[in-house]
């Protein structure tokens, strides 16, 4: 069977808005002539209104979530071998600039029901090569930052965020991105909002916001009375055309994530009594904002477990992603096999054996988050209509999957 209902996805114009504004914003830009963010204004006004949007001191346009956590990273200095802790559920492209500046990424476990790295899971990862923790408020859920700021400033370890899937998401009062030193944002196609492909980095920090900005310009000193290329940099920059559509976005990001939080709570209702999956656990105290919404599967109740239930959704056209990146990112290559400059497998050189030890052991929550979780498609878009269509969907999945034949009911 394959029916129902087609989703608004976040891969074209069903699931993304742009409108008047966008096309607007564009056609100004191109009609100015200049596409450089070094002349133009767009990219200076996303900088200045997103700062002010998340209440950060700083903030920098850059060309995608991975060069943001580049330049967080590069504008730590750190030296080669150095450590820095970050989860082994996340996109790739938060893992390489750590590499690229020639430290050593070193995997904190998660707690298998938030899907999140925690205080405890971070110091079992802790040694006197620390310089820097990454964490990663992973589908909209923000860490436990209480506790991980807590640790990291008895230590004085600086905290980096990557926010490329919370935006406006919040612990306490503040937005996630600004409790740590640096917080970092992606504008790919399927994140809150898009320019295709971009990125941001905020902080409070103006020493750190000096460094990320020269590293965005291949460390040129624009400005400066006697400029040069202080250090190894790259072009990080986006275009005015860029700027101009995410100018306008950013007007919609409120809305955004009210839609996506109202229609979680919708569907969170629909489905807290469904035997054999958990819905998304918030922390009191804190905002998710609901970049992907996830179940937790049992598969004691639900034989097959996520892999199952995904399948089954499939039948009703619901597109979900049993087990999300499938496995943690210490199984990919460029890790597992080392695979960075040459053969040199520089930075990894220089690691303690420990810090490269990606036993399974070490990882159980890791293992346990990914082998039970389902991430159904989100999108702001979604009508009342769509979600008790997921909610009819999933009931009937799991009534399905859990019916047992007559002859075992006795
Ligand atoms: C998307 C994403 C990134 C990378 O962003 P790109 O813009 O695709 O380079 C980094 N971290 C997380 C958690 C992400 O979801």
């Amino acid at each position: 069977m394959t029916s129902g209902m087609t989703l608004p996805s976040d891969q074209d114009s069903s699931g993304r808005t742009f409108g008047p504004e966008e096309l607007e914003a564009v056609r100004e830009c191109l009609n100015s002539g200049t596409l450089t963010s070094t002349r133009g204004n767009f990219v200076k006004q996303l900088e200045t209104e997103f700062a002010r949007t998340l209440g950060a001191g700083h903030a920098w346009a850059c060309s995608s979530g991975t060069a943001a956590v580049h330049c967080a990273v590069a504008a730590l200095s750190l030296e080669p071998g150095d450590e820095v802790i970050t989860t082994g559920i996340t996109d790739m492209g938060a893992i390489t600039p750590i590499l690229y500046q020639g430290a050593i990424p070193v995997f904190a476990d998660v707690d298998p029901y938030s899907f999140n790295v925690t205080a405890r899971t971070i110091r079992d990862r802790l040694s006197d090569r620390t310089r820097a923790i990454i964490v990663t408020h992973l589908f909209g859920n923000p860490c436990d930052m209480p506790e991980i700021m807590k640790l990291a400033d008895s230590r004085g370890i600086p905290v980096i965020e990557d926010c490329a899937q919370a935006f406006l998401a919040s612990a306490g009062d503040r937005c996630v991105g600004t409790i740590g030193r640096i917080g970092c944002f992606s504008l790919q196609q399927g994140k809150h909002i898009t320019t295709g492909e971009g990125g941001l980095v905020v902080t409070n920090d103006d020493a750190l916001a000096r460094r990320m900005y020269l590293f965005i310009n291949k460390a040129w000193g624009y400005g400066d009375a006697r400029p040069d290329h202080y250090f190894l940099a790259l072009n990080y920059r986006i275009s005015e055309l860029q700027g101009a559509v995410a100018v306008a976005q950013l007007n919609r990001l409120e809305q955004v994530v009210a839609s996506r939080i109202r229609l979680a709570a919708a569907l969170t209702a629909e489905l807290s009594s469904v035997p054999g999956i958990s819905v998304p656990a918030v922390t009191p105290g804190t905002v998710h904002t609901f970049w992907k919404y996830c179940l937790r599967v049992d598969d004691h109740v639900i034989p097959g477990g996520t892999v199952a239930l995904g399948a089954a959704l499939k039948d009703f056209g619901i597109l979900s992603a049993p087990r999300y990146i499938q496995k943690p990112a210490f199984c990919c290559q460029i890790i597992r096999e080392q695979c960075t400059f040459g053969t040199s497998r520089w930075p990894f050189t220089l690691a303690r054996p420990e810090a490269v030890d990606y036993r399974r052991e070490l990882f159980e929550g890791t293992w346990d988050a990914l082998e039970h979780v389902l991430v159904l498609p989100w999108n702001e878009k979604y009508t009342d209509t769509h979600i008790n269509y997921l909610a009819d969907s999933i009931r009937t999945a799991v009534a399905t999957l859990t019916e047992r034949p007559a002859a075992a009911r006795h």
